[in-house]
């Protein structure tokens, strides 16, 4: 959303070239709606979404811990001030010396999908909690996560015995629903399967106490999405539904639905044209594309809120794009975009909710153009 806080921001420092401004009150309004709507979950904010130092500390101070990829997002959430056992390496795919680098940095908390990858964590990090991810289908996520992430259900318990074997403490049980997943029930299947980890593995003797129900919490886009609380009533009762009255420890991971709608990234017109004198379609190419941090326009999937200062006057339907010489940098071409149709070279151009996954999705300098500028208001 377009605060005022980032409209005087636009208007008195008159940035120059594309950037992304985060409003950091809106990053807080979202941490408070998550908490209540999930208030016996842990949040754990899944850095990659944006991993700005100003959003990290001020969820630090917060209260939030923080879901890692990297060595390096694991000392970006430490110099944010967050204390290792509020930091988990959530990455299934990680190197050997990687893990062993963030156990000395005092990390304790692993995600696994693997008995090669337990085996790892064992090596590098005796003694440490692991937690073994399964797959989901991604039904009702815009942005779904697909197969490469998480084991079968029926292969986790057997993941987990080799852990424990291994002298991993086996901690529980993790699943991503997909991103932008628009289905409060879409955690429903996972949990019944993360209830059924749970029994098979006390059967062998190990008591699991933790359910990481992961992010796909949406961002308000173009059309409306259920609030927070229904998400947090769907999943208590999906909880209730499997777990009966014993409710292990949750964690969430929210990305988008944390930053999502923080951000506003303006742009500028740089040309409007038509592929012939007839041509009834506009093209209108901005000075950021898939290449400036709109990575998630990718197949059309993410179709962010446009705002222009011409906005109530009559609109027609354009393709959009973006500055680079590369083909692939076009945004919306299959659904064409409405735009004013009085939009001209030179316009600015608000997109909004792009908060998440977008600075760093940006290329260093593909055809000579920065990486997405960014400022935390
Ligand atoms: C990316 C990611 C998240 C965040 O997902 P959102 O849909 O942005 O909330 C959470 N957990 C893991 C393991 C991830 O990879």
């Amino acid at each position: 959303m377009i605060t005022d806080r980032i409209r005087s921001f636009l208007d008195e420092r008159r940035p120059e070239g594309p950037c992304l401004v985060v409003d950091r009150d809106v990053v807080r309004r979202n941490y408070d709606a998550l908490h209540h709507a999930l208030p016996d979950s842990r949040i754990f904010y899944a850095v990659k979404a944006n991993p700005a130092p100003e959003i990290l500390s001020l969820l630090a101070e917060l209260g939030s811990s923080f879901d890692t990829a990297s060595v390096a997002e694991v000392q970006m959430a430490i110099a944010a001030g967050a204390t290792p056992d509020r930091i988990s390496f959530g990455n299934t795919i990680k190197k050997e010396r990687d893990i062993a680098r963030a156990f000395e940095l005092g990390i304790g908390l692993y995600a696994v999908d693997s008995f090669e990858e337990v085996e790892k964590v064992a090596r590098a990090a005796p003694g440490a909690r692991v937690f073994c991810r399964i797959l989901t289908d991604g039904e009702g996520a815009e942005w779904p996560l697909s197969r490469k992430f998480g084991c079968e259900p029926s292969m986790a318990v057997d993941v987990l015995t080799h852990a424990h074997t291994l002298g991993l403490k086996a901690h529980g049980v993790s699943f991503h629903v997909g991103s932008q997943q628009t289905n409060p029930g879409a955690w429903d299947r996972a949990l019944a399967s993360a209830a059924e980890i749970f029994r098979d593995c006390a059967e062998r003797g190990m008591t699991l106490g933790m359910v990481n129900l992961g992010g796909g919490f949406p961002t308000r886009y173009l059309k409306d999405v259920p609030a927070a609380e229904a998400y947090g009533q769907a999943i208590f009762d999906s909880l209730r539904a499997h777990f009966g009255n014993r409710i292990p420890e949750t964690i969430i991971e929210p990305g988008r639905g944390m930053v999502g709608d923080a951000g506003v990234l303006k742009a500028e017109v740089v040309l409007v044209s038509k592929k012939s004198p007839t041509d009834e379609i506009r093209w209108v190419y901005l000075d950021v594309g898939k290449f400036g941090g709109l990575a998630e326009t990718m197949d059309e999937a993410i179709r962010y809120p446009i705002r222009t200062e011409r906005d109530g006057t009559e609109t027609a339907p354009c393709v959009l794009a973006g500055p680079t010489c590369d083909s692939a940098d076009v945004l919306y071409e299959k659904k064409p975009y409405d735009l004013p149709i009085s939009l001209t070279i030179g316009d600015e151009v608000l997109i909004e909710c792009t908060g998440a996954y977008t600075t760093t999705y940006a290329s260093v300098a593909f055809n000579g153009f920065e990486p997405l500028a960014s400022y935390v208001i």
